[in-house]
């Protein structure tokens, strides 16, 4: 059994929390800064340390391998992301990279070695919060996103991933491509109030939602807000209010766990004194069940359909992405549950709503994640708080599920 310090743990937590701190106790470490940069810096110092072999590849993603005693075997892959959102928290993500930084140095301090390498890995741009997509690393790693489209994306200012990658020094020269993968294990906070309400300390995912982006553009006709009576009117700003307020009203109608969000928002001509001619939104809706997504992408459809009769209004839905739910590696879970049945650990089976980088390893490895979890669900904001003993606690058991895993 491998055992983590506690203490070292925490020690890292708070210095790597320092780096890109706010006055709030939150993170503001958008991906390819200069905060970044130097949290990069002390990750690729602390793999060092270990005697890790570092490697960064072109799209900035860092990689540290500890060799196993069979070398031709497979390695575990561990790790999770450094970046942030802006005044962000500093669980999310960064609680995964180093639980796996200390799982690392748990296995060193017990001279434990088992046959697998091991490899531990930060990856580029998780949040896609400067640059659009987020899992940026991830995918290219995986296959998803071609290498040339990550790199030419830009941020508001108009700087490419490629620049920002060469001005912090992190352009790495290794290729991005995937590589035999025994067992991927990501740890991270649920971002999310399930486990909390249910008295867990640790979360064993069973896979992500599927979802479904749409864009609805609802057209009517401007005309003076005065004389105009109002039963002649093709107003889309009141056919877009009753369609989102029909869409809010679906997930109660459609299943426990589905959720639909709409996001963005915008009319026009946007004047005080003149009917709305044109309203455009986004749709989100997700559930763990695939059914349900489809059934709610059909239920969006009609409710906006309804609304434009009553306003006499036409729309237009166009279909923007749609994932389908993925289900994690059942032997990996299994692993999991019996390390935590072993320590008497409480926990919850649960999908989970985000997409995390493990969902993009999971197309190309087997994988699985861990959750710890968040007080009040709160994430995505400088609150976010998980208590510490539930960090020792989920840490505790990736170590040794990590160690199980590389021991097979
Ligand atoms: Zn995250």
């Amino acid at each position: 059994m491998v055992t983590i310090d506690e203490e070292r743990f925490r020690e890292s937590f708070e210095s790597y929390s320092r780096i890109g701190a706010t006055e709030n106790g939150g993170l503001h470490r958008l991906t390819l800064t200069e905060a970044d940069k130097r949290v990069r810096d002390a990750f690729v110092e602390d793999l060092a340390e270990l005697g890790l072999e570092v490697r960064v590849d072109r799209i900035g993603n860092i990689f540290g391998r500890r060799e196993g005693t069979d070398l031709d075997a497979d390695p575990v892959l561990i790790g999770s992301h450094l970046d942030s959102q802006p005044y962000g928290g500093r669980f999310d993500g960064q609680l995964g990279v180093l639980a796996a930084l200390e799982t690392l140095r748990a296995l060193e301090d017990e001279g434990v070695e088992p046959n697998r390498p091991i490899e531990i890995v930060n990856w580029t741009n998780e949040e896609g919060s400067r640059f659009p997509n987020a899992l940026l690393g991830s995918s290219v790693f995986s296959g998803g996103t071609e290498l040339e489209t990550a790199l030419s994306l830009t941020d508001g200012e108009g700087t490419t991933v490629r620049d920002a990658l060469s001005a912090i020094g992190y352009d790495g020269d290794h290729p991005v491509e995937p590589f035999d993968i025994h067992a991927h294990l990501e740890l991270h906070i649920e971002q999310g109030p399930y486990l909390e309400e249910h008295g867990n300390s640790l979360g064993i995912v069973e896979g992500v939602y599927g979802m479904s982006w749409l864009r609805a553009t609802i057209t009517g006709e401007s005309d003076h807000a005065g004389p105009t009576p109002m039963h002649t009117r093709s107003d889309a700003m009141a056919a877009a209010a009753d369609a989102v307020s029909e869409i809010n009203r679906l997930p109660n109608r459609l299943s426990a766990d589905a959720v639909s969000t709409v996001g963005e928002f915008s009319i026009a001509p946007g004047s005080i004194n003149v009917v709305p001619d044109t309203a455009e939104f986004t749709v989100d809706v997700r559930s763990y069940d695939d059914a349900v997504v489809a059934e709610a992408v059909e239920r969006v459809h009609e409710e906006i359909e309804h609304a434009c009769s009553r306003h006499a209004t036409s729309a237009e839905v166009e279909a923007l992405w749609n994932i389908e739910s993925t289900a994690f590696d059942p032997e990996i879970r299994d692993v999991l549950e019996g390390v935590a049945d072993d320590r008497g650990i409480a926990y919850e089976r649960m999908p989970s709503g985000a997409a995390h980088d493990a969902t993009r390893i999971n197309e190309i490895a087997p994988t699985a994640m861990l959750f710890a979890p968040s007080v009040d669900g709160r994430t995505h904001n400088e609150d976010e708080f998980t208590e510490w003993e539930d960090c020792v606690v989920t840490a505790g058991c990736y170590a040794e599920a990590v160690h199980q895993l590389a021991s097979e």
